[in-house]
């Protein structure tokens, strides 16, 4: 089998990204929204009387970037991907103000294999030259030249992943049999 290159998006694919936003969003605002609740790509909607900058400010403070988590079994998959021989780069548009705290409390805490040299920053993720992108987003897979791994999120439930050429998974067990499938299509040994 060739060595494979596997995008893989931050927030929402390996880690808890929306339901901690609404957590966080919860307490500040006093509101009680499940993350469940959250149909629309843009929270504030769910939330009455919570405007969109006041919505988006709450990502921009650091201390948001500690209540985090990973997604289940997502370290575990995504080294074994990496065991299996495959270059995986983490690709993500994260605002630049909270580049550090990101890196450091949630991606590098949580998946201490992983380097800055596996990193890009990045809002448009098809400008990228992968083989697979995993990525919660339609958007982000939608116009790529690369295979679409569509991880679940509240936002996505209503999205119809097939009939755009994607492959809909609810988690990371899933996600790595994915890609094993997919590369050993792309190359037989
Ligand atoms: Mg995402």
């Amino acid at each position: 089998m060739k060595k494979k290159v596997i995008l893989v998006d931050m927030d929402d694919t390996l880690e808890n990204f929306t339901e901690a936003w609404v957590d966080y969003a919860n307490r500040r605002f006093g509101t009680s929204v499940a993350p469940e609740e959250i149909t629309d790509w843009d929270p504030s909607v769910h939330f009455e009387g919570v405007s969109h900058d006041e919505m988006y400010d709450l990502i921009l403070e650091d201390d948001f970037y500690y209540t985090l988590k990973p997604l289940e079994d997502a370290a575990h998959y995504l080294k074994k991907i990496m065991d299996a021989g495959h270059e995986v780069l983490i690709v993500t548009s994260t605002q630049h103000q909270v580049v550090p705290i990101k890196m450091e409390q949630v991606l590098f805490r949580f998946f201490p294999f992983l380097t800055w040299d596996q990193v890009i920053v990045t809002s448009r993720k098809q400008m990228l030259r992968g083989d697979i992108l995993i990525d919660d987003a339609p958007h982000n897979h939608i116009g790529g030249d690369y295979e679409k791994i569509l991880i679940t999120a509240p936002h996505n439930r209503h999205f119809d992943a097939e009939a755009h050429g994607m492959i809909r998974v609810d988690n990371w067990e899933e996600i790595y049999r994915e890609v094993m499938r997919i590369a050993e299509e792309m190359c037989p040994l």
